[in-house]
């Protein structure tokens, strides 16, 4: 039986709740979740927040890394205390104190292919908050095989980019928009990252959780989102999948 609200908990989520098309059920949907959530970075950050404060039931944080003095000025949830400290050891503290009634599971670690679809048969949505592509293509990988849908963003410079696939829909995964747009591999230690940017685009793909779990709107799954940040631009571009993508293998062109 999935879990319903207290009444303490209808109070706390009143202003979603009153939204006709969130409403009480689509807060329950929240509770009853469970978000795998991969990078504990400025995305990471941004979407743990706002998921764990807007009443998701559970979320399991993978990273290896500890925090260091550059990552606060995006990182949100650490402070000087936390440097040297696992992220996910930091977050689960600061997340604890946020929204005492969110199931924190941190795992300090960097998953084989296996270790990471035994994760995510788990959890009802991924979200991918990497920073490399090698990272990126294993989780697509471990979404399409274990056929739970993902919600992926990335940031670097002035740059920010969104893409939500639902496997089983026919439409692209994140392998298609690899084949079809250039994805370059570039690290933020190298090439700068505005804070407000990555926090941006970290928000937005706790939105897109939101959406997928509740249903409300129209999900925006294989189109690849893009943002400027030097001209506050949003595009948007249609993703078909790709003939030889071989994650998804949807050749309907
Ligand atoms: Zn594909």
């Amino acid at each position: 039986m999935p879990d319903t609200l207290t009444h303490t908990q209808a109070m706390r989520y009143n202003r979603h709740i009153v939204l006709p098309q969130f409403d009480i059920d689509g807060q329950e949907k929240l509770l009853n979740a469970r978000i795998l959530l991969i990078g504990m970075g400025g995305l990471g950050n941004a979407v743990a927040q706002s998921l764990a404060a807007g009443g998701v039931g559970a979320l399991t944080l993978i990273d290896d890394d500890k925090v260091e003095q550059h990552n606060l000025p995006r990182q949100i949830l650490f402070t000087d205390a936390d440097c040297g400290q696992f992220k996910v050891d930091a977050a689960r503290s600061r997340l604890g104190a946020l929204a005492p009634d969110c199931r924190i599971t941190p795992l300090r670690a960097r998953l084989s292919d296996e270790a990471l679809l035994e994760q995510a048969s788990q959890h009802d949505i991924i979200v991918d908050c990497t920073d490399n592509l090698a990272s990126r293509r294993q989780i697509n990988q471990v979404s399409v095989q274990a056929g739970i849908p993902l919600i992926s963003g990335a940031a670097i410079r002035f740059e920010g980019q969104l893409f939500v696939s639902v496997p089983g829909d026919g439409k692209a995964c994140y392998g298609c928009v690899e084949k079809r747009f250039h994805m370059a591999e570039l690290s933020c230690n190298e090439a700068g990252i505005l804070s407000p940017v990555v926090s941006m685009i970290g928000i937005a793909q706790a939105h897109l959780v939101m959406q997928c779990l509740s249903g409300f709107g129209t999900l925006p799954t294989g189109e690849l989102q893009l943002f400027d940040g030097l001209n506050f631009q949003w595009q948007k571009f249609k993703v078909s999948p790709h003939p030889a993508c071989d994650i998804c293998n949807n050749t309907a062109e």
